[in-house]
């Protein structure tokens, strides 16, 4: 008999000696800005929970509520008998949050983007995304049968020459917010791009919902562009949501169409009702208490004007997300041993993650934070910088 062990361990130890082997840690809290790793409090800089909400009272209350009402499975397909009243109310609720005639609701954001490009494109089609992002949209573009191009980052230069392609369909796809940089897509210039070639611009804005805009609107609220200037708008609820699964906000036309042709949202059960629940609860908060979103902000500028004065480089970036570039992964995961270590939690982002040669720690901001964290982190890190030689 054949073992496939021998060849699949030899390819993991090659893994291992360039120090991209990943580990998981097992927490023993719930999500917070403080959480125990292995029976160590830890202050928590790697969680995109950006506004706190994954443990929130409220919203733990209105998931465990709903569940003792609608039980624990939703039993099937959104399209045979999984849909029920909170998907149907949260769907509507975040239409109206986006300023859209209609949502519709994916398990994930993964599932959400794989359906969406491949619903919308095909053999024929030309489907154009930025090189940083997200594995899912560019696994959405690979899987398509439809000619793939992307441009380097942020470059539109190139993105008005791949524009150019031919391709019946056109669909130009970007992250809003990306999410090992933390810089925003210049969503101005795009719309101009994709309105002169005739493409659609789809934004997946896992990382600016709830976060960016006065109202949480996210990277379309920060720009203030119109609705039908990004008619494709996709949302993740388990980051500043603090809940789990993902949306797609559009018009009627693009929500049926999903629905009848996007495998991932047609072959696959619906997401538990408590799961929409809850999300309901944490949307009623992401839109109330915009005190989340100013806090947050504060800290970002509290932790940047800190880093810049002990003298640790930052990556351009206004979000909640602040990569410390390195390069060297060895590096990287030595430096963010030895925070761990002194009771801070950042994330050590490596290849394939991001490109080779980019390894950084990716330090995620939260409102749950206070600014004594932040100050409590810097000196960490200023101290571990210097200990840890380049
Ligand atoms: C997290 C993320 C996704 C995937 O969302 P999940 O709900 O976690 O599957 C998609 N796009 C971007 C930009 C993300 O950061």
């Amino acid at each position: 008999m054949t073992n496939p062990d021998l060849e699949l361990l030899a390819a993991l130890a090659v893994r291992r000696q360039h120090n991209l082997y990943r580990q998981r840690l097992t927490l023993e809290s719930p999500q917070g800005a403080c959480v125990r790793v292995a029976d160590q409090p830890c202050i928590n800089f790697a969680s995109n929970d950006y506004l706190g909400l994954a443990a929130h009272p409220e919203v733990i209350a209105a998931f465990a509520e709903a569940a003792r009402r609608w039980g624990v499975g939703s039993g099937a397909s959104h399209l045979i008998s999984g849909h029920c009243h909170e998907h149907q109310a949260l769907e509507e609720e975040l239409a109206a949050f986006t300023g859209r005639p209609r949502a519709l609701l994916f398990s994930t954001g993964y599932m959400a983007n794989l359906g969406v490009i491949n619903a919308l494109a095909g053999s024929g089609d030309l489907v154009v995304q930025d090189r940083l992002n997200h594995a899912s949209l560019l696994d959405g573009g690979f899987l398509s049968r439809a000619r793939f191009e992307r441009y380097p980052h942020g470059d539109c230069e190139t993105l008005a020459t791949l524009l150019d392609l031919p391709g019946e369909r056109r669909l130009l796809v970007t992250d809003g917010v990306f999410s090992m940089d933390g810089d925003l897509a210049p969503l101005p210039e795009l719309v101009a791009l994709a309105d002169r070639h005739g493409a659609w611009l789809m934004v997946d804005d896992a990382h600016g919902f709830g976060v960016l805009g006065v109202h949480g609107g996210g990277s379309v609220e920060h720009f203030g562009l119109d609705i039908d200037q990004v008619p494709i708008l996709m949302g993740t609820l388990g980051k500043a949501f603090g809940t789990f699964g993902a949306f797609v906000a559009g018009s009627e036309a693009l929500i049926e169409t999903l629905i009848q042709f996007a495998r991932t949202y047609i072959y696959t059960t619906a997401l538990p009702p408590a799961v929409a629940t809850a999300t309901r609860a944490s949307l009623r908060l992401v839109r109330a208490e915009a005190w989340r979103r100013e806090h947050l902000h504060r800290l970002i500028a509290r932790f940047r004007a800190g880093a810049e004065a002990v003298g640790i480089p930052l990556l351009s970036s206004a979000t909640p997300i602040q990569p410390v570039p390195i390069g060297d992964p060895a590096r990287t995961l030595a430096i963010a041993t030895r925070l761990r270590e002194a009771g801070f939690l950042v994330g050590a982002i490596r290849p394939p993650t991001v490109p080779a040669g980019t390894a950084r720690l990716r330090i995620a901001l939260s409102a749950a934070h206070t600014e004594a964290q932040i100050d409590a982190l810097l000196s960490a890190l200023a101290a571990v910088w210097c200990a840890v030689s380049a």
